[in-house]
């Protein structure tokens, strides 16, 4: 089928796409319209930890859809009980609130905060509701997801914005503390900026914030939403850095690509009570059954240990192609990673490596400068080798 004869503008116009349709996935791979074939280095924006359409959530979709798909939020149901059992378990954290996206897991974090800043007022006996964020953080496209983020321009696209979020700097600990005030409920970031230009905060950074947290007696969440779920090649983020979070939220990673994510929270800070926090869909068992097959497999024995190998090893494959190429050099942790470019040919790349043939790579270019990667977790060696040498020729054929 020729592109031109589907009907896209049905749908709405937000963003621009290349005129390609995909229409299978399998790995690594995607296939399009044409019967094409990409490696992806996208994977749906670091979404498909195990690639496209593994077989285990295959399995577990259609297994559970056979079972039951949405008794209501208003009852247990079995898959979402243990999905909480195995991220509690597995984590510093004590209990799961299921959500659907990245912002709505924020959204719930926001509010736990500030109601826990409720029950827990600042010496004036007035409610703490104010939240520390980062600039260029990333947390989702909510109004209150998009207040909370960093990201030039979102002050002023929906203005007004919510009130209560201030911005500090990333790895610069005086900067949050000079935004501290009796109202401050708490402090919020990615551990690796994703969006943001894959930015890690450093681990004396993160200890730092910890005991400052601490000692205002303000909370801290971690939003993994990016780097949850093996991405750095720990279950989470937060674990590179040896701290205790008091807040974390997931997305991504936790679905392997179907909608589901969560937040997740300490006993202490558990505040919420009937009709304050819910939503329809919100640990339904269909997504929540996927969820388990993809926890099990990121912790079935050496597949995280297999995540850092890799990792070092995209790492030492970028860092060649820097020397080779004159490039700015690499960062990152894990399977998030950066190539820095030195100059702003990442769109020019992403095009080119797009319209490779007979077979394309597809990347993402979250900044002019910068290449991101986010391959699925299971991504071979071969297939890392394989976008390298992709990626080589096409910096090759930009040369002036
Ligand atoms: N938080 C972070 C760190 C993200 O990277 C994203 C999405 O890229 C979000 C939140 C928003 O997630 P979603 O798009 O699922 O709402």
């Amino acid at each position: 089928m020729e592109f031109s004869q589907y009907p896209v503008n049905s749908l709405l116009y937000i963003t621009n796409r290349p005129e390609l349709v995909f229409t299978e996935g399998d790995g690594m791979w995607l296939t399009d319209h044409n019967g094409k074939r990409y490696l992806d280095y996208l994977q749906g924006w670091a979404v498909n930890c195990l690639g496209h359409s593994p077989q285990c959530m295959q399995d577990a979709l259609a297994t559970q859809s056979k079972k039951l798909i949405n008794p209501s939020p208003a009852f247990y149901n079995e898959p979402s009980i243990a999905l909480a059992a195995l991220l509690t378990d597995n984590s510093c954290f004590d209990r799961v609130f299921f959500a659907n996206s990245g912002a709505e897991a924020n959204e719930s974090a926001f509010k736990l905060a500030r109601k826990w800043g409720k029950l827990n007022k600042n010496a004036a006996g007035e409610n703490r509701y104010e939240i520390i964020t980062f600039d260029h953080s990333f947390h989702g496209r909510t109004i209150a997801a998009m207040s909370a983020s960093g990201k030039a321009g979102w002050d002023t696209i929906y203005a007004p914005q919510v009130s209560g979020f201030f911005k500090a700097t990333l790895n610069d600990l005086d900067s949050v503390k000079k935004l501290i005030t009796d109202k401050t409920v708490a402090v919020m970031l990615e551990p690796v900026q994703g969006e943001g230009g894959v930015i890690p905060a450093s681990r004396e950074f993160m200890q730092g914030l910890r005991a400052l947290t601490k000692e205002h007696g303000v909370l801290l969440i971690v939003d993994e939403v990016q780097t949850g779920m093996g991405r750095t090649g720990e279950l989470f983020g937060y674990q590179l850095s040896g701290i205790t979070p008091d807040i974390m939220t997931l997305g991504k990673g936790i679905g392997g690509g179907v909608p589901l994510a969560a937040m997740l929270c300490r006993e202490e800070v558990a505040c919420f009570e009937p009709g304050d926090q819910g939503g329809t869909y919100n640990g339904n068992p269909l997504m929540t059954a996927v969820g388990i097959a993809v926890a099990q497999t990121l912790l079935a024995p050496g597949f995280l240990q297999s995540v850092k190998d890799k990792g070092a090893y995209l790492s030492a494959a970028l860092l060649k192609l820097t020397e080779k190429h004159g490039l700015a050099g690499e960062r990152g942790d894990g399977l998030l990673r950066a190539l820095k470019l030195g100059s702003d040919i990442g769109p020019q790349i992403v095009e080119k490596a797009r319209d490779l043939a007979p077979v394309g790579l597809l990347l993402n270019s979250p900044r002019p400068d910068l290449l991101r990667f986010m391959p699925a977790l299971n991504v071979s060696y071969e297939e890392i080798d394989q976008m390298i040498d992709m990626l080589s020729g096409v910096l090759s054929d930009l040369k002036p």
